[in-house]
């Protein structure tokens, strides 16, 4: 699906890693872990094209991201659905249209409403779906964030600390969710400081955790 392929990267000159190799494959389960500052926000932003890696290749479905154009780049990123960690919403607008927002930007109005119904109640913000985001508990602002990268049915979900700022059955619960899209056959990395929530996956997900340290990518296991 996704393939970073010797890549490296750094912000104002300064180098946060080097050859660096990942691989999303297709229906893979994959945390990303390590301390804060280790570049964890950097590699999602790799793999979702929105920073272009300054050397080594990024091929996004199989394409080479380098020689794709603005709408290429724009084609792929819609097969990708993103959970900011800030959430990103706008704020004068109902928690339904923000969710709703990627299909009204892609003019596929029509369809908003009927997957919007469905996907409020799958993340359980039915009640909530006529407030504004600035009114939403932390947990339903995650939740809302997760339904809105989920509406253009993507094939990718790159979530960013996606249980940051919520209570520990909050977490779960949007662990589940993402467990849920998984075995519906989506792509999943996500990723955590969190290590509990790691541990308390079920066993018979087959999740892998990757570890950034150091500007290095090494394996920590399927189980810690
Ligand atoms: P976390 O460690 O929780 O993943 P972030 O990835 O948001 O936190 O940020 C890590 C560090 O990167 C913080 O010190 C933050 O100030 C800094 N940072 C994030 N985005 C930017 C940016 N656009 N410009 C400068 N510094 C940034
Ligand atoms: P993590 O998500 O693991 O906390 P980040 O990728 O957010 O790490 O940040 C890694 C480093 O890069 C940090 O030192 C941060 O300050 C820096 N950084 C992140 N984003 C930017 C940015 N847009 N401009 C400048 N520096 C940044």
């Amino acid at each position: 699906m996704i393939e970073l392929d010797n890549v490296s990267y750094g912000h104002n000159g300064t180098a946060l890693f080097s050859q660096l190799s990942l691989t999303l494959a297709p229906g893979s389960f994959q945390f990303l872990t390590g301390p804060s500052g280790a570049g964890k926000t950097t590699l999602l932003r790799l793999c979702y094209a929105d920073l272009r890696a300054q050397k080594g290749k990024t091929r996004l479905f199989g394409q080479d991201a380098s020689t794709l154009d603005r709408d290429g780049v724009a084609m792929s990123r819609r097969r990708i659905g993103v959970v900011h960690q800030d959430c990103q919403f706008i704020d004068h607008l109902s928690v339904a249209e923000n969710i709703a927002l990627p299909l009204t930007v892609a003019g596929r109005v029509s369809e908003a409403a009927g997957n919007l119904k469905e996907l409020l109640s799958w993340v359980g913000l039915g009640p909530q779906s006529g407030r504004l985001p600035p009114e939403l508990s932390g947990g339903e602002r995650q939740r809302a964030a997760l339904a809105r990268a989920v509406i253009m049915s993507p094939d990718v979900i790159i979530a960013d600390e996606p249980t940051g700022n919520v209570d520990w059955e909050m977490s779960q619960r949007l662990l589940s969710l993402l467990v849920e899209l998984n075995r519906m056959g989506k792509t999943v990395l996500i990723a955590t400081h969190d290590l509990n929530i790691i541990r308390s996956l079920k066993s018979d997900v087959d999740a892998r955790v990757l570890r950034l340290k150091d500007g290095q990518l090494t394996t920590a296991g399927s189980v810690l």
